[in-house]
């Protein structure tokens, strides 16, 4: 009896023409350049799995022209935008 160990199939390689992709532009002025930033959740003891407080950090972008944050990036943060 022969066991063949299982080879992982070769991942394809998929080629992506960046220049054809959306870029996100800052909606508030048209910027495109963007700063990674962090919105800061605090989570209570009480909320917490460990049963302990807890920050948690989630990585927003905010425009590098005016601050703005693209609403997209703040989905799951619980903030809103004006
Ligand atoms: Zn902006």
């Amino acid at each position: 009896m022969s066991f063949k160990p299982m080879k992982p199939l070769p991942k394809k390689k998929q080629e992506v023409d960046l220049s054809k992709a959306d870029t996100i532009k800052c909606k508030e002025c048209e910027n495109y350049l963007f700063i990674s930033s962090f919105v800061i959740k605090r989570i209570s003891a009480l909320m917490s799995p460990t049963g302990q407080e807890a920050l948690v950090p989630i990585q927003v972008y905010s425009c590098g022209n005016c601050g703005q944050v693209p609403t997209q990036f703040l989905e799951g943060s619980g903030l809103d935008t004006k």
